[in-house]
């Protein structure tokens, strides 16, 4: 992976800054810490409350969202009707010498990588080591040495690779016994795959009997309150809820730092929208135009990864992505990554293949961003279609569906069935309950058959399940039934909305941006910078004053108050250090800009802001400066704007 100014990211000098400077540290490190959890430090705080600001901002505020808070701990009634009891789980390998515990498509991963490697090097092929990655490690890959693979194993092993999400258990279980895949540590046998549930049991309440989880994602609590955020909304569609929250999965094997954790913070949104008329956008004019890198479903079972650049516009009218709506939150969500900061070219959307898709899932788009880890999944936009609206329906008997007034009364021509009720009861006495029912259920077909059997024999026969005496066919009389055809009237629709769902995870999107806006700035010693767009900048502004004469304080104070009185954040570094030093060590914590107090100031209350990227300054007075700050806080203006707004000023050298 290289850095904006195309050099490779030094993976080892950025972990060493996060560390340094506290951006997040692993929990309870004290007591050798537990893998998957991390605490984040105060620059990783705010930079963690500035993306979801921003994330409110450009979705709740500019879609009109209705945004809930809903609860983490969940009963476990709610996650049995969604299915996440019996099927939200990864697969598990087990050597059982060892006891060593795998993910067993990570295990599948890692063991042909590290062949494809040694093949590399048996061919006398570049092979780039990531040190600090490898340093990382839990546990080490053996490395199986300089090993020449043939041409045909070489394509077959990349197209696995390129296949990888798309395996069940048996067939990574297959593929486990193909390749000959064992421990890469011990190279001990390991156990056929079994499934593992990623959600962490609790109890509720003092007699234990209550069970429940600790909710995986936010999207159930956000279904149920469905008909309150209806009505809430004045029965208008569509609409969407969004909420953001912590969730837990119990990953079999957290790694690669924030990126695989148990718990971390999630934001949400579900999208609610009519399934008639082919899931439309009426804002997806405003989208169409945009041009994405996309790797669609048959691209990736070809065995290959090879992006196609397309507009979204033109991905929607060819089916490539299923509908309007979709689309419109797959460039929504480009929109919001490039908006915090994440480097366009480093972004794709892929595509869930069929196996891969979570079992509530229609379709489902990946916004990936590229990291020095590989192409990291960081949102996921699913249609879940009506799914979970219609299990906890059937489950509850809750009208999780939407009643609409017709704007034209609907006329439907059906054969229509009557029974004699009187005479029903003493005829099928026990059974006549199923022989309703399976009336009930006929088809229109079938009652338009029965209808001249009636007229032609003064009987009808069905097929009846559920009699006492076990299924058999039926015969009923025209004395009992009668069945004709008339005209309904319906003036209400009733449907069960589909929801379009963006899931995002601010952790892996906090890290990946952290990765896109990472570079070195060359000089004596390389320094590290972190140029987060202003609006998500940890701290904005940095107040130096330029020696430690005792007339730059009140100066210094007062540019700090009022500052702070915009709620724009401000540090004061008045250390003996150079003023280059001190910029660039709030470079590392990407602060955006600096204001200097020099003699000047002290004279005409005028001051330098500098630019963190650019390292250029201008200058101007304390309103005009603070005026700037703000319009480039907010995101109004580019320093470009600035720049040409305000007089340039050269003469102190800050570097
Ligand atoms: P999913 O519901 O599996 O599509 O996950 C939604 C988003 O949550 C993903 O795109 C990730 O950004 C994030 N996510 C899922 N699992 C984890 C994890 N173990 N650690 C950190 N983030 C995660």
């Amino acid at each position: 992976m290289t850095t904006k100014t195309g050099k490779p990211l030094d993976q080892k000098s950025l972990d060493a800054i996060l560390k340094r400077r506290l951006f997040y540290t692993p929990a309870f490190e004290v007591y050798n810490g537990v893998a998957g959890l991390y605490d984040y430090g105060p620059p990783g705080c705010t930079l963690q409350a500035n993306i979801t600001d921003t994330w409110r901002k450009h979705f709740v505020l500019e879609e009109d969202m209705l945004e809930v808070d809903c609860t983490m701990l969940t009963p476990a009634e709610v996650l049995k009707t969604s299915g996440h009891v019996d099927k939200f789980a990864d697969w598990m390998c087990k050597d059982p010498k060892s006891g060593d515990i795998f993910r067993a498509d990570h295990l599948v991963e890692e063991v042909l990588e590290a062949r494809l490697t040694g093949n590399k090097k048996a061919r006398g092929e570049e092979v780039v080591v990531d040190e600090a990655k490898e340093a990382k490690k839990k546990r080490k890959t053996k490395d199986t040495g300089a090993i020449k693979l043939e041409d045909a194993v070489v394509k077959e092993y990349e197209e696995t690779l390129a296949r990888i999400d798309n395996y069940d258990g048996a067939e990574l279980g297959q593929l486990i016994t193909k390749f000959e895949i064992k421990n890469p540590v011990t190279g001990g046998d390991v156990l056929p795959p079994v499934a593992f549930n990623l959600m962490f049991q609790t109890s509720i309440g003092p007699s234990s009997n209550l069970a429940g989880y600790l909710r995986p994602e936010t999207a159930q609590g956000q279904f149920l309150t469905f008909q309150k955020l209806l009505e809430f909304n004045q029965q208008a569609m569509p609409f969407a809820s969004a909420c953001i929250g912590k969730s837990f999965r119990n990953e079999i094997s957290p790694r690669q730092g924030l990126l695989r954790v148990r718990e971390f913070l999630m934001a949400e949104i579900e999208h609610y929208v009519d399934p008639e008329g082919g899931k439309k956008h009426p804002r997806f004019s405003e989208v169409r135009h945009v041009k994405l890198g996309l790797l669609d479903r048959k691209v990736q079972l070809s065995g290959s990864t090879q992006l196609t650049y397309m507009t979204m516009g033109e991905a929607v009218d060819a089916s490539i992505v299923d509908s309007e709506t979709l689309g419109y939150f797959v460039v929504r969500i480009y929109l919001f990554l490039v908006r915090i900061g994440a480097d366009p070219q480093k972004i794709r959307f892929r595509q869930h293949m069929a196996n891969e898709m979570a079992h509530y899932a229609a379709d489902c788009w990946d916004a990936e961003l590229l990291t020095s880890y590989g192409w990291i999944e960081c949102v996921g936009c699913a249609d879940r279609s009506a799914y979970d609206l219609s299990v906890h329906a059937k489950k509850t008997g809750a009208p999780l569906c939407v009643r609409e007034t017709r704007k034209e009364p609907l006329k439907i021509e059906e054969w229509a069935l009557d029974l004699d009720k009187k005479k029903f009861g003493p005829t099928f006495k026990k059974d006549s309950k199923a022989v309703e029912a399976a009336l009930e259920a006929l088809t229109q077909d079938v009652r338009e058959k029965l209808s001249l059997d009636l007229a032609n024999t003064g009987k009808a026969e069905i097929q009846v399940t559920g009699l006492a005496s076990g299924d058999s066919t039926v015969e009923i009389g025209k004395d009992l039934i009668s069945i004709e055809k008339r005209t309904r009237v319906e003036h209400v629709r009733e449907y069960t909305p589909n929801v379009i769902e963006p899931a995002f995870g601010i952790g892996r999107i906090l890290y990946s941006v952290i990765e896109h806006v990472y570079w070195s700035r060359e000089g004596a010693e390389a320094r590290g910078v972190l140029s987060f767009p202003p609006p998500v900048a940890p701290t904005k502004v940095l107040l130096v004053p330029l020696s430690t004469h005792p007339d730059f304080k009140p100066l210094v104070q007062r540019l700090g108050h009022k500052l702070r009185q915009l709620e724009i954040s401000n540090r004061v570094d008045d250390s003996s250090a150079s003023i280059g030093k001190r910029y660039s060590r709030n470079d590392e914590l990407g602060t955006p800009l600096g204001v200097t107090v020099d003699f000047q100031s002290v004279k005409d209350h005028t001051f330098t802001l500098r630019d963190r990227d650019t390292t250029k300054q201008v200058r101007a007075d304390e309103q005009t400066i603070c005026k700037a700050i703000e319009s480039l806080v907010k995101g109004q203006k580019t320093w470009a704007d600035i720049q040409h707004e305000l007089p340039e000023f050269t003469q102190q050298d800050v570097d």
